[in-house]
């Protein structure tokens, strides 16, 4: 929250979004009309769902679903249940997701939606009913060709298998590429699960390399210990970094030698996901991760959590964002001040929904691939999305976030003016 005098007014997220958006567009004189075109989303819609809880009262729920983009292909994005979602919120992450395929060249638009709830204090049924709901409120609007969901925060395969089914009861027919995410038994891809965290790495390898810096003799700090920060962290530890903090909502861990982060992975799963008690390292107060003492920092929990507050206290050389929109943008212009090469969210966690591609590929093909498959495809999208980023930096003198932002608006608005607009 920003003070203004006495009064508090809420940080918009999506005024985050247009500012980039306008550096770049600025950066390449882009013509002020598709500027005007793909600053605003395309659909918005918004559900009321009422939920029998368990103890026989009822509670009414809200839901989005924004639809950025789907000018390169249907709409793909995640669903977040989270007490603080909001539209605002949901439209930053839908615009998100349109540069990050762009980014990577896969043909999708972007889209995202959210329930505002507390998962946490919710029971497995309550969850059923809520998600069924709210799949059966959204079956119009959903599709393989129209609009393709996958997890978010406090979202799983679970939560897809549920969207999947109900979406197939009400179109009669099986139609597992409405979701990507889901299990493996259900059409899910080899490799989903890791994907994100996976390709956070890989982007870091990179950037790493890029700079000069050798990862065995890097350490890193790790914000959020869910899907992608567990597994960004555990693949980190397996390219040879020293993984020497960790937080959670909980709160946070220390080991100067490098924390196990397998054992502690096994440890949250019997532990309601919590990284609190784990015995191979110190507890620390989770407000000190962003500005711990490390080469590489993974912001991987949620958005506009480096801010101009704490940006000039980071000692992070890179900064791979696993979240998205973890840095605001004046903490962004103090980060490249200071020397700190920040891989965007929209090329650093891309991963997931590059995979999630390659899942709604099998499942239209009914044809499913190995796992090493799966992460070679991965890892080669990465890659080439990475240096086509980086090129772009090179070309305009730029950080590679707006250098991502220059490629991802070149790449949407090439294919809309090849389109053109129907009015
Ligand atoms: P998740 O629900 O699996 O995990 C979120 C983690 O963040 C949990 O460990 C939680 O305890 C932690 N957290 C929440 N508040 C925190 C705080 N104040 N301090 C420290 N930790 C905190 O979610 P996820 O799927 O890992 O997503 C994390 C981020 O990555 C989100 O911004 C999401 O949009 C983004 N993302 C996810 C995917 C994906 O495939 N899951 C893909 C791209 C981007």
């Amino acid at each position: 929250m920003a003070k203004l005098k006495s009064i508090t007014i809420p940080v918009s997220t999506y005024e985050y979004v247009l500012r980039y958006l306008d550096k770049a567009a600025a950066k390449i004189k882009l013509d002020e009309n598709l500027l005007r075109i793909i600053k605003d989303p395309r659909k918005i819609t918004i559900v009321k769902l009422p939920i029998q809880m368990d103890d026989g009262s009822f509670q009414v729920f809200t839901g989005y679903r924004v639809q950025h983009s789907t000018v390169r292909g249907p709409g793909k994005g995640g669903i977040r249940y989270h007490p603080n979602v909001n539209l605002d919120e949901v439209k930053s992450l839908a615009a998100w997701m349109t540069w990050k395929c762009a980014i990577m060249g896969i043909p999708f638009g972007g889209a995202k939606g959210g329930i505002t709830c507390d998962p946490k204090k919710m029971s497995m049924n309550e969850l059923e009913r809520l998600t069924r709901r709210y799949a059966a409120d959204l079956a119009d609007v959903l599709g393989p060709e129209k609009d393709v969901p996958a997890p978010d925060v406090n979202t799983n395969a679970q939560t897809m298998a549920w969207i999947m089914d109900t979406y197939c009861m009400h179109r009669g027919e099986y139609s597992p590429s409405v979701v990507t995410g889901k299990p493996v038994v259900l059409g899910g891809s080899r490799g989903r699960h890791d994907a994100t965290g996976n390709g956070v790495a890989i982007a870091v390898r990179e950037a790493a390399k890029a700079l000069g810096m050798k990862l065995n003799e890097c350490t890193a700090a790790v914000q959020g210990f869910g899907n992608v920060g567990s597994i960004a962290a555990r693949s980190l530890m397996e390219k040879g970094v020293k993984v020497v903090a960790i937080s959670d909502v909980n709160g946070g861990l220390e080991n100067k030698k490098g924390i196990d982060v397998n054992a502690l992975i096994k440890y949250t799963a019997g532990n309601k996901g919590s990284i609190s008690g784990f015995s191979g390292a110190k507890e620390i107060s989770k407000n000190r991760i962003l500005t711990f003492k490390c080469d590489i920092l993974i912001p991987a929990a949620l958005e506009n959590v480096i801010t101009e507050k704490n940006a000039a206290k980071v000692k992070a050389k890179i900064i791979g964002e696993g979240a998205n929109g973890p840095t605001t943008p004046d903490a962004d212009a103090i980060l490249r001040k200071n020397g700190v090469t920040v891989i965007p969210d929209i090329l650093c966690n891309a991963g997931g929904v590059t995979v999630s591609y390659f899942e709604w590929v099998q499942d239209r093909l009914g044809y499913f691939w190995s796992e090493e498959d799966v992460n070679n495809r991965l890892e080669e999208h990465l890659v080439r999305a990475f240096n086509d980023v980086f090129a772009v930096s090179r070309e305009f003198k730029c950080s590679l976030r707006l250098a991502a932002y220059i490629l991802a608006v070149k790449r949407v608005t090439e294919v809309l003016l090849l389109r053109g607009v129907y009015a």
